[in-house]
């Protein structure tokens, strides 16, 4: 099946600024879906080529071909030897730039959020909020969103709300990132342009939370924890003792008994510690950030419910 239209447009953007639809890709799809995006100023046809690829083992030393008509055909000149010319179709020399602005509001629109979308850096724009209160943000290309000062930008339109940003799939190293910011990243491949609606987002998929990797990041120095993209304080002891939960991932037993935390902790029950800490990872979430932490019998421990590569303890 080939890719639909949304998504064709989509994937030529992630290259960045200046993307060029050309005739060929765009014949197999409905005539009038992409009339629709030339009449709305998606699509911006050039001018019809001039010039033509050389052909694949050509030793005319040329860049480009030239492209000339020949009994009314355009055709791609092979300079040294005529039986590599190339008869071109109508649709060959036809190109059609992506107007990545008016590609947002198309996808702003058809995903039923009100406004313009507003700019906020090259290639990254704001484009609404979610029904969980997130300032939603996409970003077309890969060098959109990791454009140098780009994190502070979005805080600086999101406010205190909680981000998400759509962006084309990147690197590991690129998400943590995004995590260390308490930024969720969902890729543009798993809610845009795959889905019958076409320009809409799928935002059943925003709102069902990006399990992207680490989905907690624990800063010690700054007593500060970010899960799944959302930022939260936890006051010392329970942060203490998320801490050695966390420390007690991956070792032998993977868990804490009571009589280990009530030594660390002076004067306070373990079971009242666990409480207070669940309490804390809740705080705007539903239910998940309690059941964290989990507990165990005989003997009696608790111990945090994530793999070692599902968190980070800095
Ligand atoms: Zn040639």
């Amino acid at each position: 099946m080939t890719e639909t239209l949304p998504r064709l447009l989509l994937r030529l953007s992630e290259a960045g600024d200046p993307a060029i639809l050309w005739g060929r890709q765009a014949a197999p799809h409905a005539v009038r879906d992409f009339e629709r995006l030339l009449d709305r100023g998606v699509l911006v046809e050039q001018a019809p080529a001039t010039e033509w690829d050389v052909c694949p083992a050509c030793d005319c030393g040329l860049g480009a071909r030239p492209v000339r008509q020949i009994d009314g055909r355009p055709v791609a000149v092979c300079p040294t030897d005529r039986a590599s010319d190339l008869v071109l179709g109508d649709d060959d020399l036809r190109s059609f730039r992506i107007v990545q602005a008016a590609l947002v509001r198309e996808i702003a629109m058809a995903s039923g959020f009100g406004g313009e979308p507003a700019p906020v850096a090259t290639g990254v724009w704001h484009v609404g909020e979610t029904s969980n209160q997130r300032a939603l943000f996409l970003a077309l290309s890969r060098g959109a969103v990791l454009q140098p000062g780009i994190i502070g930008l979005m805080r600086s339109v999101a406010r205190s709300s909680p981000i998400t940003v759509i962006a084309p799939a990147m690197a590991a190293t690129e998400l943590a990132r995004f995590a260390e910011a308490a930024i969720a990243v969902m890729p543009i491949d798993r809610c845009l342009g795959r889905n019958a609606a076409g320009f809409a987002i799928d935002i059943s998929m925003l709102e069902c939370a990006p399990a992207l990797r680490p989905q907690l990041v624990i800063f010690r120095q700054s007593q500060r924890v970010v899960l799944d993209g959302i930022e939260m304080h936890i006051p010392q002891q329970p942060f203490k003792l998320l801490v050695m939960l966390a420390k007690a991932v991956g070792t032998r037993s993977g868990y804490l008994t009571r009589h280990q935390i009530e030594a660390e902790n002076s004067g306070r029950g373990a079971a009242d510690l666990v409480r207070e800490l669940r309490h804390f990872l809740s705080h705007g979430r539903e239910g998940r950030g309690a059941d964290l932490i989990k507990t165990r019998r005989s003997p009696t421990g608790y111990f945090l419910a994530l793999a070692p590569d599902e968190f980070v303890l800095r």
